[in-house]
């Protein structure tokens, strides 16, 4: 077999079938503009140097706008001068700084855990964690949520663990396998709060009744809700006195905090078995000293900021107000995120190129694997930052491209 040239054939009909199906990934390189977010420069395919356009960004995860933050920005400067670009080692190989630890202290004390631990990413987290956690014990088995990321996906497979799945936020499905489970197994139920192709919210506190009747302990992905949700924006659990309740809370640094990078938190011996055996802890670099300078500043911020949450509040509702006024269609969100169905990846995806060449405006079209096929869709997140004059052409722009790309 000559594998140079198998693998080379592999990959090119790999390649031509994603763009039969309009699920080639094109990225867009989009310069973010600090001063100015939600505005960024576009870098058409072919621009020099320089040649952006200006452009209208509404699909960040930079949900609050925290990236561009004076006081995140000042930190992330002041740390680079002060301790250089890079943490130079593995956690246990010269790399772990009063930065880390007390960064790790700050995120337990917002989630009301006892512990925290930071990874790479909140990918990371959730491989690692979840990993290490359903091997923790023989005869494990995991209970997730049809629509959970795939980070946690990731982790349960490599766990190995028998993996019993949910009918999205049906909790009525979910008794009904862990009744039909053997008692005597260690069981894990993992759920999002806010789930970020929908928008809508788990029910913490009737998971958690579930859990407890059932022996299982509790795994939270709140990514999309750090930041956002609840008195000092540590998420949905804290939004519904939950997080006493919440075994184990995963988070990222990288969406309304705006910086880079993930966690745990939850009891702390459990965040120290995983600290002292997971090997997407152990093996790789700890997270430089602009990050969590950067992280530490936007935390410190955001945990005082009930007016900013509510300004995103006020914005998304405003959005959702004024494509409903429209007459676009959009899923029933609970949250920030505001997505509009445009079934059909190609069509998708030609809704989303000209919004962009001709109106200006980036919106990411959401396709297979990430959703189903046929449920392709637009994924919109108003931040504080969006005005309604933004608002207004986006409304515009998508009503003059959906009923033409309609008619088509
Ligand atoms: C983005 C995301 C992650 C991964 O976080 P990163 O820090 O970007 O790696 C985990 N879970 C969910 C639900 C996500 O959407």
């Amino acid at each position: 077999m000559d594998t140079r040239q198998t693998l080379r054939a592999h990959c090119a009909r790999h390649l031509d079938t994603l763009r039969a199906e309009g699920r080639y990934r094109d990225f867009a390189r989009l310069e973010k503009l600090a001063d100015r977010f939600p505005v960024y420069r576009w870098h058409q395919p072919g621009a020099g140097p320089g040649e952006g356009r200006e452009i209208v960004v509404w699909s960040s995860n930079d949900y609050l706008g925290m990236g561009s933050h004076p006081a995140v920005r000042e930190a992330a400067a002041g740390a680079a001068a002060l301790h250089g670009a890079g943490a130079g080692g593995t956690r246990n190989i010269s790399g772990t700084s009063p930065l880390h630890t007390g960064l790790e202290a700050e995120l337990a004390d917002w989630h009301g855990k006892p512990a925290a631990l930071l990874f790479g990413s909140g990918y990371m987290a959730n491989q690692a964690a979840l990993s290490t956690l359903l091997t923790a014990l023989p005869g494990m088995e995991v209970f997730s949520d049809a629509m959970n990321h795939a980070s946690m996906i990731d982790g349960m497979r490599r766990s190995g663990a028998k993996r019993h799945i949910w009918r999205h936020n049906d909790l009525a499905h979910l008794e009904e396998l862990l009744r039909a489970a053997d008692p005597a197994s260690p069981k894990v139920i993992a759920f999002e709060s806010v789930y970020s192709m929908e928008g809508d919210i788990a029910p913490l506190h009737d998971l958690c009744d579930l859990a407890q009747k059932y022996g299982a302990i509790t795994y939270l992905d709140e990514v999309h809700a750090v930041g956002l949700y609840g008195p000092q924006g540590a998420g949905i659990a804290e939004r519904d006195g939950a997080s006493h309740r919440i075994d184990m809370i995963e988070g990222t640094l990288s969406k309304g905090i705006g910086v880079y990078g993930g966690y745990i938190a939850g009891e702390t011996d459990w965040v120290d078995y995983i600290r002292s055996v997971a090997g997407g802890l152990i093996f790789t670099t700890a997270l430089p000293p602009t990050v969590l300078a950067a992280t530490l500043a936007s935390i410190r911020q955001i945990r005082q900021d009930a007016p900013l949450r509510a300004r995103m509040a006020g914005r998304a509702a405003a959005l959702k107000a004024a494509l409903d006024a429209a007459g676009l269609p959009r899923l029933p969100s609970e949250s920030h995120i505001v997505p509009i169905p445009v079934p059909g990846a190609d069509r998708c995806r030609a809704v989303a190129r000209r919004l962009l060449e001709e109106h200006g405006l980036y919106v990411t079209p959401i396709n297979y694997p990430t959703v189903p096929r046929g449920t392709e869709r637009l994924r919109l997140c108003a931040t504080p930052f969006h005005t309604d004059a933004m608002i207004a052409d986006l409304v515009a722009a998508l009503r003059a491209v959906l009923s033409v790309a309609e008619a088509a």
